[in-house]
């Protein structure tokens, strides 16, 4: 099929850990690779973020990427990007209505992509398939008066998931939600994200470390949501240990970085900084290396639309302590690949690290499940599969009739 995919704040070629830059960003890359790798035709459509990018370039994984002119040729905070989705709809409109290459669907993945996709497919005939990503109601409840999401934001949220032709739900948690936010349940099915299990598997190298110094990882954007600041506290609750925070700008900027320097004063004020080390942004392709490193991987997130590095470590055959939120309720299984416990709660979080940490047997029963789950269930291939299979099915039943003039 000719699969158009929507990421207009997330480009597949991005370099990952930055404010704006993570699960999303890999997730296209990858869904796109893998239905490219199973002969379909892949169009990702981002916004131009830099004067020197081509209008399309090739990936080395088959897929094309299509930089469209949407705002200012500069980066934009993605809360600051609404008003420029009209003009990426316009675009992406002429493009299909003129071109040789006319999508049989198009993926959008988040709502803003979702408003720009369901602007161009009803004007020319192609059905829409939404993934959120990540949900207004949620970023609301949990960061209250921070959340600088455009207001109109949920309301958005609501109306796409009546209006595109199918939602792709990445877990059971977001099913809920989308189900309290007014969506019906008919118009989803769940297909969680896949990881590459050649990137991320337990052989390899892996980077150095103290033989003797147990050592947890934990991995994503340095933004408070996904909890470092409980890690850190819980660090002082586990003693002998060293926590490696892996993401964030790169490390020549961790300096300079606000949250970083609130962490490490945390650190310091919790008696652990010569036990906690920020290693700055680091290339997707090196994660594996990071993971392999580690011990356990800690996941500490308020809330978590899917989260993918609890899913890397375990097909690298790491051990998972997680919070019980979003997708990692699906991901991990309590007991069996690692453990669950409360978000924000380092008293819960040190017991079961320190508890994990203190069992070899334990750990190594998580990490041999933790490896058999990543492997059986979470393949790209499958998911690509099962998306193909949602794809052909709304395209079997979009009516051109519905063409908006
Ligand atoms: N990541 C990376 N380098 C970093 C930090 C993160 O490549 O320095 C990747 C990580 O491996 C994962 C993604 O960014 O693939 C983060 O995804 P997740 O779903 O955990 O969080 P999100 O950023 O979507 O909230």
């Amino acid at each position: 099929m000719r699969i158009a995919m929507i990421s207009e704040h997330a480009s597949p070629l991005a370099v990952l850990g930055g404010e704006d830059a993570g699960g999303q960003n890999t997730h296209v890359a990858e869904l796109s690779a893998a239905l490219v790798a199973a002969g379909h035709d892949v169009r990702v459509y981002t916004r131009r973020d830099a004067v020197d990018l081509p209008v399309t370039a090739r990936a080395p994984d088959g897929y094309e990427v299509v930089h469209v002119p949407a705002g200012p040729a500069e980066p934009v905070a993605k809360d600051a990007l609404l008003p420029h989705m009209r003009e990426f709809s316009h675009w992406l409109t002429a493009r299909w209505r003129g071109g040789d290459w006319v999508p049989e669907v198009v993926h959008a993945h988040f709502w803003m992509s979702g408003l720009a996709a369901l602007t161009a497919g009803r004007q020319t005939g192609v059905p829409v398939v939404q993934t959120y990503h990540a949900l207004g109601t949620v970023k609301k409840r949990y960061q209250g008066v921070q959340d600088t999401s455009p207001a109109r934001r949920i309301g958005y949220e609501r109306e796409l998931g009546r209006a595109v032709d199918r939602v792709v739900a990445q877990c059971r948690d977001e099913v809920g939600e989308l189900v309290r936010l007014g969506v019906p349940r008919s118009r989803m099915t769940v297909v969680p994200s896949g990881v590459n299990l050649d990137t991320f598997a337990p052989l390899g190298p892996a980077v150095e470390r103290e033989p003797d110094r147990p050592r947890v990882l934990t991995v994503g954007r340095l933004v408070e949501r996904k909890g470092f600041q409980t890690v850190i506290r819980a660090m002082a609750l586990v003693p002998d240990a060293e926590c490696v925070v892996v993401g964030g700008p790169p490390a020549g900027l961790l300096e300079t970085d606000p949250y970083a320097r609130r962490l490490r004063a945390l650190a310091g004020t919790c008696g652990v900084a010569d036990r906690v080390r920020l290693v700055g942004a680091v290339p997707r392709e090196e994660m594996g290396r990071w993971y392999r490193s580690a011990d356990v991987l800690v996941a500490a997130p308020w809330y978590e639309p899917f989260g993918l590095t609890p899913l890397e470590a375990m097909a690298c055959g790491v051990p998972v302590v997680g919070t019980a939120v979003g997708g990692i309720r699906d991901t991990v299984v309590d007991g069996v690949t690692g453990d669950l416990v409360p978000a924000r709660d380092p008293q819960a979080l040190a017991a079961a690290l320190g508890s994990l940490l203190g069992d070899r047997i334990r750990r190594f029963g998580y990490a041999t499940a933790a490896l058999q789950r990543a492997r059986r269930s979470y393949s790209w291939a499958t998911a690509a599969d099962r998306l193909a299979e949602v794809y052909a099915e709304v395209a079997a039943v979009h009516r051109p009739s519905r063409v908006v003039a």
